[in-house]
């Protein structure tokens, strides 16, 4: 396939690829801000989707007929696709999953069992979602190694002296993610992943919010796993991403049993199948991967650079006009950070504040954020979140301004 032309950045031209925005709700033009939830789906992605269905739809490998193979064919060039996307070695370092959260439980399910043990220690930071927690809690669990948390700053970045200081010869495994649902932070990960493998420890980086706002390249990262799911990405839900290293994948045993992931089954004993398939029991979801292919192909059209910069310029909007927001305050000054603005207003309930700027039209996120750990370092039970992308305008930071200002008037 031909690279895509890379047109002049154009937020207002990018939004109207997005069908879904194109509607009113609540008898208002829609502005999403939930991007950190979910992203919306270009019509290309709409229209891959739909041609699989309608035209190649059929179980991949092994297949003798043509829709067989052209299923098979799209499917693998979709995985071409994302090992480009991520600067992989090799395509065969990309496993499907069904996204973030499954990645992680491979790694701690196939890796962590086979290579902790009690006394050995993994590190996660205070700024990770639950699904970079939990997993590990549970494979700890049951081998006897602990889960220790890297101290934040209340700015909301990883403390690297108190990292230095926590990484020790216990220390098997540090996870952390490339950039914070909650607050935005962009974690240093290169250099957390550096420090991690001078103190012998293996990375994971959970991408999930990484991927829609920068290029990831997983060499340049060195981290030994990546995760992300296509849904954060303009992509489908149901389809994710592990990236491994290859030795590292290789010594990895099987996450889930059954078809594709064998080589030979009977009552003797089973063999394995090689990678990527090994990671990859029962019919995959094919279209959701040529689906993600297509919104990765669509982003590849896109100059990420001055997507970012826009991003900064639109957090910079929201900061300005609410700075006069009677009890507002910004949750998290992170040094660096995408454009997620999380904040509360005294005296407004998050979630009193999200349903006014609903019938508004608005669409933010409102609680947790499945950060219960920071919101508890933080002190705090929960923020609202106006997380922006690509396709946010200016238009959309003054609707949201001016309804947080309506909102705050109605708490008076
Ligand atoms: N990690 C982070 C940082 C996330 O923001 C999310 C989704 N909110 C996840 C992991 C989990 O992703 P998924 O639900 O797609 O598996």
């Amino acid at each position: 396939m031909n690279a895509p032309q890379t047109r002049p950045f154009d937020a207002a031209r990018l939004r109207e690829d997005f069908p879904i925005l194109q509607q009113s709700v609540n008898g208002q033009p829609l502005v999403y801000l939930d991007n950190a939830a979910t992203t919306q789906k270009p019509a290309v992605v709409l229209e891959a989707l739909d041609h699989y269905y309608r035209y190649d739809n059929a179980n991949v490998h092994r297949g003798v007929h043509a829709l067989s193979d052209r299923s098979t064919t799209a499917f693998e060039a979709a995985r071409e696709t994302v090992s480009r996307f991520l600067n992989s070695p090799a395509a065969h370092q990309v496993i499907w999953t069904r996204g973030t959260t499954e990645s992680i439980n491979l790694v701690a399910q196939s890796w962590g069992r086979q290579n902790l043990r009690a006394g050995d220690r993994i590190l996660v930071s205070w700024l990770e979602h639950h699904s970079n927690i939990v997993p590990w809690q549970l494979v700890a669990e049951a081998t006897g190694a602990e889960v220790v948390p890297i101290p934040v700053s209340d700015a909301g970045d990883i403390d690297l002296a108190a990292f230095d200081a926590l990484l020790d010869a216990r220390v098997k495994l540090v996870a952390v993610n490339h950039v914070s649902n909650a607050l935005g932070t962009v974690n240093p990960v290169a250099e957390i992943c550096r420090r991690a493998r001078d103190a012998g420890a293996l990375t994971l980086v959970d991408g999930a919010q990484a991927v829609a706002h920068m290029p990831v390249d997983v060499q340049a990262i060195g981290c030994d796993f990546y995760a992300f799911s296509g849904h954060k990405v303009f992509g489908p839900t149901g389809i994710g991403v592990l990236w491994g290293r290859e030795s590292v994948l290789e010594a990895m045993p099987p996450f889930l049993g059954g078809g594709e992931m064998i080589e030979t089954v009977s009552f003797e004993g089973t063999t394995f199948n090689s990678l990527p398939f090994r990671f990859e029991a029962g019919t995959p979801h094919i279209a959701g991967a040529i689906g993600l292919a297509a919104a990765l192909d669509y982003l590849g059209g896109i100059d990420l650079a001055a997507a970012a910069q826009h991003e900064k310029r639109l957090l910079a909007q929201m900061l300005e006009l609410t700075a006069d927001v009677p009890g507002l305050r910004r949750i998290g000054q992170p040094a660096e950070c995408v454009g997620i603005f999380s904040f509360i207003i005294d005296g407004v309930p998050p979630a009193d504040l999200g349903m006014l700027l609903d019938e508004q039209g608005i669409a933010v996120r409102t609680g947790h954020h499945c950060t219960q750990p920071l919101m508890s370092r933080l002190g705090l039970p929960g923020t609202v979140r106006a997380a922006c992308t690509l396709y946010n305008t200016p238009d959309d930071i003054e609707r949201l301004a001016r309804g947080i200002h309506r909102a705050r008037r109605l708490f008076a």
